[in-house]
């Protein structure tokens, strides 16, 4: 039996975030995964860094919203019905999360972490030696329809007043300037300037769970429905054998609900799933910045495997087959917005954003459970919020002092 002081359950960019704090805090730290690090959902994400992501991805209290979703005629959000009966308390505690109140609660818990994320992206990309990962240049929120454009800019300019997020507006010939190869039919965008992006999201987490490595700490494969608890200690079974340590961290994203409840404790965590499909750009066509076209809900990220278009959220069980109807709507929209090949550069991809009910995730001690800590629940943030929520359980596993209080994001406080 091999001991450490942590065993970190999940090798996404989130467990890799809280291995890295916590072996540069002088842990000694085993990071188990089933698989590849970087290789589930932090693999096929849009590689956004969301500097600006402070007010949460609700659900809209809108009739034409809700109906278009129910109606299966929107591809912003898609509900498969026969999920409804097993997920109707979560998805509904959700929805009631939309409220003006309640998004304004989640944002003010959002800013801290928010405000964290890049500065603790670039000084781990620095310690792992990729900073040159890190692309500047913020992304472009674009738009058809000069009243959305309107409405938007309206509400980007309120948020980035109070939350100081340097935001721009491009009318039309603005957009077309930054964006030559864009189709011509939009109106303008909001240029969110500080969000940083990456050529390939599963090259950064590797590089930085390299770096955990090379910090001292230990990668292995494992599983963690191993997991045991005997006396003060918690074992679970690896590739190499057994290790044990007095604290646990679970960092399984979209699975880690599966583990709590083997250990009696019930998270309502549900999954928003999205895809991913790469095409090469057409003839000379360039791409500069990442592109979010909200109203279809797809983003366009040109990265290292080509033009990554990703969709938006799927609602249905996190291990449900994979539908083709979010990609298969998506791709006309793509090609209308930038001129692409029309072979898929790599076959469809499948991810599960791991979500609670108030888009808040879950850092801190499991009630009842010593020794048992959570970091999971990034929702559509992870890749940006990895480092920096890694850093805020990392200090506050070994005594330090949380860069910001960890009270709104209790494991129990859906229990309360
Ligand atoms: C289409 C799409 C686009 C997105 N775009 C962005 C974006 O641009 N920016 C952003 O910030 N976020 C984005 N996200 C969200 C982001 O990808 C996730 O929030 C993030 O990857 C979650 O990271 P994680 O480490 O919590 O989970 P994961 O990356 O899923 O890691 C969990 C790990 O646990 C491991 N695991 C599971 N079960 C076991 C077990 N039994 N034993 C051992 N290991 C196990 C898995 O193998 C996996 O490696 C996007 C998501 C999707 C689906």
């Amino acid at each position: 039996m091999i001991t450490k002081d942590v065993i970190v359950l999940g090798a996404g960019m989130v467990g890799i975030g809280t291995a890295a704090h916590l072996v540069s805090r002088g842990a000694s730290v085993a990071l188990v995964d089933r698989g590849a690090p970087a290789g589930e959902t932090s693999f096929g994400n849009a590689g956004l860094i969301q500097a600006e992501a402070v007010v949460p991805y609700t659900f809209p209290h809108s009739a034409r919203v809700i109906f278009g979703v129910l109606a299966g005629t929107r591809n912003d959000a898609r509900v498969d019905l026969t999920a409804l009966p097993s997920h109707a308390r979560r998805w509904f505690a959700f929805f009631r999360n939309g409220t003006p109140s309640a998004i304004r609660r989640t944002t003010d818990a959002m800013v801290p972490l928010i405000k964290a994320a890049l500065p603790e992206h670039k000084s781990l990309a620095e310690h792992a030696g990729v900073s040159h990962l890190l692309r500047p240049g913020g992304y472009l929120r674009i738009f058809r329809d000069p009243a959305d454009l309107d409405g938007a800019s309206a509400e980007a300019e309120k948020v980035a007043q109070e939350f100081d997020i340097p935001t721009e507006r491009l009318s039309a010939a603005e957009l077309a300037e930054a964006e030559p190869h864009l189709t011509t039919d939009l109106v303008g965008a909001i240029h969110y300037l500080e969000p940083h992006s990456v050529p390939d999201p599963a090259d950064l987490g590797e590089a930085y769970a390299a770096h955990v490595t090379a910090a001292g700490g230990t990668l292995l494969q494992g599983d963690a429905r191993t997991l045991t608890r005997t006396g003060e200690r918690w074992t679970v079974t690896t590739a190499e054998g057994p290790f044990s340590a007095k604290d646990v961290v679970i960092a399984l994203g979209p699975w880690s609900a599966d583990l709590l409840a083997a250990h009696g404790i019930k998270v309502p965590l549900f999954v928003k799933r999205g895809y991913h499909t790469h095409r090469q750009a057409a003839g000379n066509a360039v791409l500069n910045h990442l592109v979010v076209d909200e109203g279809n809900g797809i983003v366009l990220a040109p990265q290292r495997r080509g033009i990554r278009i990703t969709t938006g959220a799927e609602f249905t069980h996190r291990d449900a087959p994979s539908g083709s109807a979010q990609l298969s709507a998506a791709m006309p929209v793509a090609e209308g917005l930038f001129p692409l090949d029309n072979t898929p550069a790599t076959p469809p991809w499948r991810g599960a954003r791991p979500c609670l009910p108030d888009l808040l995730p879950m850092i801190g001690p499991v009630d009842g459970a010593p020794g048992l800590w959570a970091n999971f629940g990034h929702q559509h943030l992870g890749f940006t919020l990895g480092p920096a929520t890694g850093r805020l359980l990392a200090e506050a596993m070994t005594g330090g002092t949380p860069f910001t209080s960890l009270s709104p994001y209790a494991v129990n406080r859906f229990a309360r």
